[in-house]
Parts: C-alpha cells; structure tokens; sequence
C-alpha cells in the first residue's frame, strides 16, 4: 500500500483512511479537528492548516484561572468564600 498524503492545507500526514472525490484525502487529526469545528465550508477548512499542538497559547490562562493548589496569599488574590 503507497502512502496516502493528507491533502488539507500543509498537513503532512501521510496515512489517511478517509477520501472523497471531490476533497481529496483526510487524515484522522484533520477529520477529528474538521468534525469538532464548524467550518464556513468544506473547502475552506481544507484550505486551512491544522492547528500546530505544540503551538504555546499566547495567554497563559494558568495564570488567569489560577489552580486552588497555586493559590498565593497576596491581598489582590484573596479567594471569595461563599
Ligand atoms: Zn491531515
């Protein structure tokens, strides 16, 4: 069996188990990532590239949202009870 590269943006997977005849191969991550979104159309998310998972969030919601554990004793930080 050749290879069969994933034809969405400059995804590099090269196993795909999906095809349609007018989109071309898919690969699972694509098909996953294309099935948990809401696309304009197919097309367009065909034309996109797959989110990079390695990729650091730009926000550090660690810090917004911080962990109960992680909880400081500053006085801007005091936790509400209820
Ligand atoms: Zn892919």
């Amino acid at each position: 069996m050749g290879v069969l590269p994933c034809w969405r943006g400059n995804c590099d997977n090269i196993m795909c188990d999906r095809y349609s005849s007018k989109y071309g191969y898919i690969c699972f991550d694509c098909y996953e990532e294309l099935c948990s979104t809401t696309p304009a159309s197919i097309k367009e998310f065909m034309d996109s590239d797959p989110i990079d998972k390695n990729e650091i969030p730009t926000v550090d919601y660690n810090k917004i949202f911080k962990h109960r554990r992680d909880r400081d004793h500053d006085a801007d930080d005091d936790w509400e009870t209820v």
